[in-house]
């Protein structure tokens, strides 16, 4: 079945985001580290598998070496998915994931989202960067755009649209990201024929 896959830091909204676009409830950050199963998705009229990977960064009480294991999973888990999965979302927090990213970037540092937006792309997987809890920003465009530069994308974002979704789930706000994904299923359909 096509897959398309959702990846980002804990407490990015991610469950949120998925319980508000398929109507189901998803586990928050429970049980951090454990790998739900993919859950039938039904977004578009097409059947294809919604895949919730774990969340990754800061998760209080979960060690290090465990949160390499849940990054070497998604990868690994990502990989070997790769010819199936259409498309993938990652899932940033509008309001601090510029921040944090500066935070993480040095010489022998690269910040996840980052690392994850580059590694999905590099697999071939078109990405849509879901910028979420846009509700808390103020100044969107200015934001939006520097997050592009962070992602190695020239601003202005607009020229983006496919690929920068600002979007607030927890207010359904998610067109945006509806919009951007649809169109990658598009494209990839056309492929196919
Ligand atoms: P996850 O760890 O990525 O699955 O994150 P959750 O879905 O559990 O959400 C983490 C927190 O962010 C919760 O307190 C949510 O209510 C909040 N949240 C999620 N989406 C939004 C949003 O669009 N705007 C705001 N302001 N808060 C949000």
């Amino acid at each position: 079945d096509a897959e398309v896959v959702f990846v980002g830091r804990s407490n990015v909204g991610k469950s949120t985001l998925m319980r508000e676009i398929t109507g189901h409830t998803f586990d928050t950050g429970s049980k951090p580290g454990v790998t739900r199963s993919p859950n039938h998705y039904d977004w578009t009229s097409e059947d294809f598998v919604l895949t919730d990977l774990p969340g990754f960064g800061f998760m209080s009480g979960v060690p290090e070496e465990q949160r390499e294991q849940i990054k070497t999973n998604i990868v690994r888990y990502i990989e070997e998915n790769a010819d199936k999965i259409l498309v993938g979302v990652l899932v940033v927090d509008g309001k601090s994931a510029v921040d944090i990213i500066d935070r993480h970037s040095g010489e022998d540092e690269v910040p996840y989202d980052v690392e994850m937006f580059y590694f999905l792309r590099d697999v071939g997987i078109p990405t849509v960067v879901a910028v979420n809890k846009m509700d808390k920003v103020d100044d969107q465009d200015e934001r939006l755009d520097e997050l592009c530069d962070r992602l190695g994308l020239h601003p202005p974002w607009k020229q983006w649209q496919d690929t920068i979704a600002p979007i607030s789930a927890k207010r359904g706000n998610v067109d945006a990201l509806n919009e951007a994904v649809k169109d990658h299923l598009h494209e990839a359909k056309r492929d196919d024929l």
